[in-house]
Order: C-alpha cells, then sequence, then structure tokens
C-alpha cells in the first residue's frame, strides 16, 4: 500500500492553503517532505467551467513509470477513450492490467510517456496543477486519515467550510450519526494511535471529504473491495450519491456497479480491449462476458484469488 500513498498524498496537499501556518498543516508537510515533480507550464491555465467541464479524454496514451526500464512493454499502450460530462464510466479487467495507472494520469500525478490526456477539453500539461486537481474528487480502497479530529480531517477538503457545511456532507455520507456516538464527536482525535475506525467508518469519512469538495470528477477506486457486505452496502449507497451529478471514473470490482454504468471499459496488460455497455458487452461475448460469467461463480470481478 505504501506506493499508492504518494500519489493520494500528493493529491490532497495541492488543495491545501500552502499560506497556513496550523498544527495540522504543518504536520501534514512534515510527513510528507514531497517536492512536486511535475510543475505548471509558464502559460498555465485554470480548467475552464464551461460546457466541456467533466470531459476525460485520452488520445492513443502511452505511459511508462519512470522507473521502467525500456525493454518492458508500457503499462499504458495507445489508451483512447471519451468519457462525456456527467457520464458514469467503469474500467473493469485483470490486476494489474493498468485501471488505477489511468486515474493517476488524469490529475496529472504522472505525465504521459505519449500522447495527451485531456480534462475539460484542454491538454493537462497547458493547466495548472492544483486547478487540474482541485477538479478531481478521489475515493480508492486505503482512506488515509491524518492523525487530527475528524473535523480537521474534513476541511482539509475544504479550509474555510463551515460546521453546518460539515455536517451537511457528512450526513450524505451516512457517517453523520456515527461520528455523533464517538467520545468527541467532530473533535475526536483518529488516525495513527487516534480513535480507530472501521474501513467502512474511513472511506465515509473519505467519501464526506470529496462531498465538501464537490469536483465535477470522481473517481473510485476499488473504494470498497476493503469491506464486508455489510459496510459495503452503506458505502456503495453514499457513492452512488456522490456521483449523482458529476462525471464518476469507477474502477470496479463488483458487477453490481458496473452494469448500470454508461460506459464499461475493458483494460487488459495497458490497452482498451473492449468497450460498450453491459448489454453491448454481452451480446459480443468476448472479455467482458467472460468475466461476467466467471463472476457468476465467485465473489468479484477482475480480483484475483490470491488478492480476495
Ligand atoms: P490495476 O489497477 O489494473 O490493477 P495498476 O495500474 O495498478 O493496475 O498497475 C499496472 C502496472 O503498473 C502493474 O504492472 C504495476 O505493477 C505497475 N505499477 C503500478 N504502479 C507503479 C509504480 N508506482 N511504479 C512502477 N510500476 C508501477
Ligand atoms: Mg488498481
Amino acid at each position: 500500500q505504501a506506493r499508492l500513498l504518494f500519489p493520494l498524498m500528493a493529491l490532497m496537499r495541492v488543495s491545501l492553503d500552502l499560506q497556513t501556518s496550523s498544527a495540522l498543516f504543518a504536520r501534514i508537510f512534515e510527513y510528507l517532505d514531497l517536492k512536486p515533480t511535475i510543475t505548471d507550464a509558464p502559460n498555465a491555465r485554470d480548467v475552464a467551467s464551461g460546457p466541456e467541464l467533466g470531459r476525460v479524454e485520452f488520445d492513443d496514451v502511452t505511459f511508462r513509470y519512470p522507473d521502467a526500464t525500456d525493454d518492458t512493454a508500457p503499462t499504458l499502450d495507445g489508451v483512447s477513450f471519451t468519457i462525456e460530462p456527467g457520464q458514469y464510466a467503469a474500467f473493469v479487467g485483470p490486476s494489474g492490467a493498468g485501471k488505477t495507472t489511468v486515474s493517476y494520469l488524469v490529475p496529472r500525478l504522472y505525465e504521459a510517456t505519449g500522447g495527451a490526456v485531456r480534462f475539460a477539453g484542454d491538454d493537462v500539461r497547458e493547466l495548472r496543477q492544483e486547478s487540474l486537481v482541485g477538479s478531481i474528487g478521489i475515493v480508492s480502497q486505503e482512506t488515509y486519515l491524518f492523525h487530527a479530529t475528524i473535523a480537521e480531517n474534513l476541511r482539509y477538503a475544504k479550509p474555510d467550510a463551515t460546521d453546518a457545511e460539515l455536517e451537511a456532507a457528512a450526513r450524505s455520507a451516512n457517517i453523520h450519526e456515527t461520528i455523533m456516538s464517538f467520545p468527541d464527536g467532530y473533535a475526536t482525535t483518529v488516525g495513527e494511535r487516534g480513535y480507530r475506525l472501521s474501513g467502512g467508518e474511513k472511506q465515509r469519512i473519505a467519501i464526506a471529504r470529496v462531498l465538501l469538495k464537490d469536483p465535477p470528477v470522481l473517481v473510485l477506486d476499488e473504494a470498497t473491495s476493503a469491506l464486508d457486505t455489510i459496510s459495503e452496502r452503506v458505502v456503495q449507497e453514499a457513492l452512488d450519491d456522490a456521483a449523482r451529478g458529476r462525471t464518476t471514473i469507477a474502477i470496479a470490482h463488483r458487477l453490481s456497479t458496473v452494469v448500470a454504468a454508461d460506459v464499461i471499459f475493458v483494460v487488459v496488460a495497458g490497452r482498451i480491449v473492449e468497450q460498450g455497455t453491459h448489454a453491448e458487452l454481452i451480446g459480443a461475448g468476448g472479455v467482458y462476458a467472460s468475466l461476467y460469467h466467471q463472476q457468476e461463480r465467485g465473489p468479484a470481478l477482475a480480483v484475483p484469488a490470491v488478492e480476495a
């Protein structure tokens, strides 16, 4: 999981107000010790808030991780797709296929080696990274909470949020009542050595954070895969609410969240091998259809037995 931490922290970090001197933020920077490797172009623009806001496009994107050697196959190889504003797009495929990597390239946590990634119609290399990252909310499998109060963890997404805004977001994420049952409510300290939260509680706090941020684009990377069936249902309901009205990129391991997607992209070994709706892909009788029939016999899509 250490590998995932860096980009996620980088994502959250950029949305912080660099001027703040609060102890919380001081601790975060101490902990992160990050130096941005990707910098803004001289004439970088903010994300345009026109009709294209929410469109995500990959145009023949090839990608190798910086530490990869030249003779290995690229992690992404000629990936092209367009997700229209407000669409729910699901990415499925075997573990290691490159789905999470796709999600890293949207906020430009890594730079495409070839081709172009476009956000709201602009090449991400021409956008101010703070503006780009501020337009994308992520809920992944592992949620990191800082050793700080719940309120501080939530305000991370929106430093000037009022108490009423925190509560509204927590209610929408199905976590307000739970927070109120903690020893100090929103002032309860969580994170390392803090009050211990269950996986489902952490995920709902992550969702409340995203709701406070209110981004046009939401990325869900196997956000419920580490949960038991009961918390999975509660968290999934909160995610479905959060996805409404925004572009959603859902990297999914459960079929139930995929079936209703506007478009499904099947990723195998760094390439999109099929795309369409559930009905179209079942009709095509290809990779998706066989993953689907496989899951009818087992619990999860695209998660091999060793990881389950
Ligand atoms: P998926 O999400 O579909 O399981 P990933 O996008 O996580 O796949 O990984 C795709 C490939 O890239 C895998 O072979 C993985 O080992 C490799 N990979 C992922 N992250 C890194 C990284 N930070 N550095 C080098 N290789 C990586
Ligand atoms: Mg992944």
